[in-house]
């Protein structure tokens, strides 16, 4: 369950479809960072974390599935390693917070500094890591990246195998 081992895990409710009370000021919020176009992805696509007194933490997740953990402090831990620690160039997860990095709770992994800029390589721009396309990434390699205006523009000339479909011309 998120890379947290059962022994961490408290009390697991799964499908609930309504939030628990939430500490604005305190919640932590996760979001998937979904750049595959082509590909329908199934899993949990948010996730918000709310400490609570004696070191435990509620984690309420959504998307395709959706429920809520209770877990120790080591339990987020490693939710944080799982999802944060191991960043790759177009990362997944992202923290969905307003809040500077260096106020981020214990629990984010020290090598978490935010969402990278990444450059289009249609336009050259510079772009958030939210707003980026990586159309054909297998395995966490990406080796194509839109922003989204250019793969608008480009969408229809796109091969979810080939990449740019030159029959035609
Ligand atoms: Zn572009």
């Amino acid at each position: 369950m998120l890379g947290i081992s059962s022994e961490n895990i408290l009390e697991h409710s799964k499908g609930t479809s309504h939030s628990p009370p939430s500490d604005s000021d305190r919640t932590t919020t996760l979001v998937y960072n979904d750049t595959e176009p082509h590909i329908i992805r199934d899993g949990i696509n948010r996730i918000t974390v709310i400490p609570k007194p004696d070191n435990e933490y509620l984690v309420n997740y959504t998307g395709y599935m959706s429920g809520i953990v209770r877990v120790t402090q080591d339990g987020i831990e490693e939710l944080g390693d799982t999802l944060l620690a191991t960043q790759t160039d177009v990362p997944n997860w992202l923290v969905d917070s307003p809040i500077a990095t260096q106020t981020l709770p214990s629990w984010i992994p020290d090598n978490y500094t935010g969402p990278p800029t990444i450059t289009c390589q249609h336009c050259h721009e510079k772009t958030p890591a939210q707003d980026i396309v990586t159309p054909n990434r297998t395995n966490g390699n990406t080796t194509n990246r839109f922003c989204r205006n250019c793969w608008n523009e480009i969408r229809e000339q796109w091969h979810p195998e080939h990449g740019f479909d030159n029959r035609g011309e």
